[in-house]
């Protein structure tokens, strides 16, 4: 079946609305998910692109957008990382992002972050970075982040969509709705700069990779952006700044 048109189908199906978001009037921080070397440089590891991506590329650059502004306005951005101890793996994944390789560092285009003002970098060793950020007393860093600044809304970027970001954005929710951040109202993800990986059918076969590996990057950016909106995030088409 032609992507194109099954693309159209689902957004008739399970629609995704976008809103605008306006930044300024609330306290709002930036939370940018795994946009490291082994995600999103290409060839840069065994789950980074193989060939330039236009929509990792829109999300490198629409995160170092927003975390210049946030950075410029005084505004805390946390990037979340990708970190794991060689050897050690995390199935079903092949091995990726370990210490040591490059991997695990942020993207060029956002290297600048590990030195910023105002920017909390949480190296994670798992999918959902919520999780990655419970640190060995117990204690959750992100929930502590957001409780230090007393933030209102959290705007979500990165990779990728359907995993990393969904996982940390369906549990955020709950953590919300559990009380745990009681200044947060709303959970915003950026559908322009989040992306996923592309592994359509053509490739698998010439990976000798099973059918459920099959994750075409248009369906599977959609379902990622529609599951979370149904659990009550707010999908984001456009960011403005209050001025
Ligand atoms: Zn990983």
């Amino acid at each position: 079946m032609d992507m194109d048109a099954l693309t159209a189908t689902l957004q008739m199906e399970l629609p995704v609305a976008s809103e605008k978001m306006t930044l300024g009037i609330a306290r709002d921080g930036l939370v940018i998910v795994d946009v490291v070397n082994g995600f999103a440089t290409t060839g840069g590891g065994n789950l980074a692109p193989l060939v330039e991506n236009a929509q990792v590329a829109a999300t490198v650059a629409e995160s170092d957008r927003l975390a210049r502004r946030f950075t410029q306005q005084g505004w805390p951005v946390l990037a979340l990382l990708d970190t794991h101890e060689p050897g050690k793996p995390e199935p079903p994944y092949p091995p990726h992002c370990e210490v040591g390789t490059g991997e695990e560092e942020l993207v060029p285009a956002l290297k600048w972050l590990e030195d910023a003002e105002g920017a909390t970098l949480i190296r994670k060793d798992c999918i959902n970075g919520f999780v990655g950020a419970i640190d060995a007393a117990g204690q959750n860093q992100v929930v502590a982040w957001v409780n230090e600044h007393g933030l209102e809304n959290i705007l979500v970027t990165g990779l990728c969509t359907d995993i990393c970001v969904m996982d940390f954005v369906l549990t955020m929710l709950s953590a919300r709705n559990h009380g745990l951040m009681p200044s947060c109202r709303d959970i915003f993800v950026h559908q322009g700069a989040c992306a996923t990986y592309d592994l359509p059918r053509a490739a698998l076969e010439s990976l000798a990779l099973p059918a459920t590996a099959h994750h075409p990057q248009a369906l599977t950016h959609h379902m990622g952006l529609y599951f979370m909106a149904a659990r009550g995030a707010r999908i984001v088409g456009d960011v403005a700044i209050d001025s």
